[in-house]
């Protein structure tokens, strides 16, 4: 079972992926936790090359290759032997947040980055995708403020305003409209113990197989 957390930043998505990969453990599952952009050794390093200020600008359309050319890696490398081998793989971001972001957020319109994320991940669909529904200004205030209360640097993306945000928030919310069965929409304004216990509870409904 391939399990994929999207959402804005600051939604939560890395605190519930931490907790539905306990409980899968701790249910006697092997689990594999990863992340996009990451997952790989190629992938982290595209993640500080496309994440990193001191980098200069990055256009769109190298932006939406680097994510793809580090998706296709994890992809190759990590997911697809992980489920081939029997593990449950639960992944903080996948292709949604590509279509988002690039797609929609930097325009590149959402059929050609989808095209370009058929090709990186030979058409691995997750079997569930969790969506942690944020609004912009409640994950500004997650993402910039750590747990001790001190302010948290905010990456290129993260950056943005709020408009932008906004606008990544409506794709995610149309893609989830889309394809009802797959998704899980989950307001990331809720309490943390009652949103683990709704993707718990879509976990163990997920068909066998
Ligand atoms: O959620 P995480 O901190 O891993 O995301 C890192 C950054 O990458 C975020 O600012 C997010 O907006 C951005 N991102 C992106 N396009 C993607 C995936 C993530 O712009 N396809």
């Amino acid at each position: 079972r391939f399990i994929v957390f999207e959402g804005g930043d600051g939604a939560g998505k890395s605190t519930q992926a931490s907790l539905l990969a306990d409980a899968l453990r701790a249910a006697g599952h092997t689990v594999l936790h990863t992340r996009e952009p990451g997952g790989t050794q190629i992938g982290e390093k595209l993640r500080s090359l496309v994440l990193d200020h001191g980098q200069g600008t990055v256009d769109a359309r190298t932006e939406a290759l680097m994510y793809a050319a580090a998706r296709a890696a994890h992809v190759e490398q990590v997911i697809r032997p992980a489920l081939a081998a029997g593990s449950m793989v639960v992944c903080d971001r996948y292709v949604d947040s590509s279509l988002a972001y690039q797609g929609i957020g930097r325009a590149l319109g959402e059929d050609a980055v989808r095209s370009i994320n058929d090709f990186a991940t030979g058409g691995l669909v997750p079997d569930l995708t969790v969506l942690l529904d944020v609004a912009p200004a409640d994950g500004r205030s997650r993402r910039t403020t750590g747990a001790d209360g001190a302010p948290v640097a905010e990456d290129r993306l993260e950056s943005e305003p709020d408009e932008f945000h906004s606008r990544i928030r409506d794709a995610f919310v149309r893609f989830a409209a889309r394809e009802p069965a797959r998704y899980l929409v989950l307001d990331a304004a809720s309490d943390v113990p009652s949103l683990t216990a709704a993707i718990w509870a879509a976990v163990l409904g997920l068909p066998d197989g």
